[in-house]
């Protein structure tokens, strides 16, 4: 069903009896050209291209637990192409063209906001640093607005400017950043992926491949053998784990990230603001609760829920951004586990199995990437050859020394 303004009339006037399920819920076939592991943004996201745009039509995507369930359903919904390095900075450019055309592609509405996403500087070196920034994401097409300490004043008052534990020096401004909702985007991709053909199989845990002559002949799943003539990993935080099966040891750690929310308050934050002297980034929900985020746990887990030292360090920075928070109540607050590569940048590669490929180790930036993660994975499975666009995420740049370190922290995953 074509989604419209007609339809909601009509089904409004029909006691919203006419509509479908979103994606059927199919039993797994005995074996398909492509399995996608993982039924998260990049794993519909990939689906829906490789039948999209690549015309392959017997596609399985297999997920343990429910659509939407894992990190594209759990994050702080900050979408931005405002990055520094060659490799990120195309990729990005690239992936927030595709969130401008989602929801006319998809027919479905993503709720993509650009309201606007603004990094803060609180020293010279800091402001510095954006300036070099906000040049390159200009050279690459980019917006880039540079802000003094009286232009960001003036864009977001509710600052602390004046007696500030960190004094706020300037900030960039990305005006075509945002957010969108999350969880609409994966059911986006689900109904997108499904109406072109392809199985979405939920409750379907993979727990090993079969691998023969070094090339993957199918996966052991929770619900039987499935064969695949490719096997793309798309499994976030289990990036690591799932590897493993298939006997690879990745550069990539897992970490838990959380996410917190207020109760809903009157509009007051227009835009996305990232605190510069800590990590701590905030925006309003259209429900109007105050969404923010902070670090990573500092150890690797793969616990799926938050912890009270995070509640307090996120807090901590708010309060010392913007005090008017403390008047707020907490209401929710809950994890995600994430992959943490040791550049802070992801990969999209083949690996030694052939026929197997992995797209992995987003860490704190792959919603925004999801669009342009998908198509990207999509077509190196499909083709053989890297998308120019994310030419850089490369396997082996951990070997040959290529990193693609965006913050300048080194192999440190809990600083990215
Ligand atoms: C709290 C939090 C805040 C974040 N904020 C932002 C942000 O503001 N902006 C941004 O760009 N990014 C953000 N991120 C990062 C972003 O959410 C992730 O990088 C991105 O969602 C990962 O890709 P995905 O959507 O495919 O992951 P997921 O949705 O996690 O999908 C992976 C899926 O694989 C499934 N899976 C795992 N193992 C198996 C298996 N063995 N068999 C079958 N299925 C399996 C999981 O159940 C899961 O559903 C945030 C992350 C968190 C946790």
């Amino acid at each position: 069903m074509r989604y419209s303004a007609l339809q909601i009339l009509k089904n409004g006037l029909t006691g919203n009896k006419g509509w479908k399920p979103v994606w059927r819920d199919p039993e797994p076939k005995k074996s398909y050209e492509v399995v996608i592991i993982g039924g998260g943004g990049h794993g519909l996201s990939t689906a829906y291209y490789l039948a999209k745009n690549y015309g392959v039509r017997n596609i399985a995507v297999l997920e343990k637990g429910y659509i939407g369930g894992g990190n594209v359903g759990r994050n702080t919904t900050i979408v931005r192409a405002n990055y520094l390095l060659d490799g990120n900075l195309e990729f990005y450019s690239h992936s927030l063209k595709l969130w401008e055309n989602l929801e006319a592609e998809l027919n479905y509405n993503v709720m993509l906001s650009q309201r606007g996403c603004l990094l803060l500087a609180h020293d010279d070196g800091q402001f510095d640093g954006l300036a070099r920034r906000g040049n390159a994401n200009l050279a690459t097409g980019d917006d880039a607005v540079l802000m003094g300490r009286e232009d960001v004043r003036n864009f977001v008052p509710y600052l602390n400017f004046d007696d500030a534990r960190f004094p706020i020096r300037g900030g960039l401004l990305q005006r075509t950043g945002g957010t969108a909702r999350h969880d609409a985007v994966a059911w986006g991709y689900a109904r997108g992926a499904d109406m072109q053909g392809v199985d979405l199989i939920q409750n379907c845990e993979v727990t090993g491949f079969k691998i023969a002559g070094g090339k993957v002949l199918g996966v052991e799943t929770s619900r039987g053998y499935i064969g695949a003539g490719k096997v793309g990993m798309s499994v976030a935080g289990r990036t690591s784990q799932v590897a493993e099966m298939a006997g690879m040891r990745l550069p990539i750690e897992s970490h838990v990230l959380q996410a917190f929310v207020t109760e809903a308050v009157k509009p007051v934050i227009d835009t996305v603001i990232s605190f510069g002297m800590g990590h701590f980034y905030i925006s309003q929900s259209d429900k109007g609760g105050l969404v923010f985020g902070g670090d990573i746990d500092a150890y690797n887990s793969y616990a799926q829920r938050g912890n009270l030292p995070m509640v307090e360090h996120a807090a901590e920075a708010g309060m010392a951004l913007m005090p008017m928070i403390g008047k707020a109540r907490m209401l929710r607050s809950w994890g995600g586990i994430m992959d943490m590569s040791m550049d802070g940048a992801p990969i999209i590669d083949k690996t030694p199995v052939d026929g197997l490929f992995l797209n992995g180790g987003w860490c704190y930036g792959g919603f925004k990437a999801t669009p342009a993660a998908g198509e990207a994975f999509a077509h190196l499975m499909a083709t053989g050859s890297k998308a120019e666009f994310a030419s850089k995420f490369n396997l082996n740049r951990f070997e040959t020394g290529h990193l693609l370190d965006d913050e300048g922290t080194g192999a440190r995953p809990n600083k990215h």
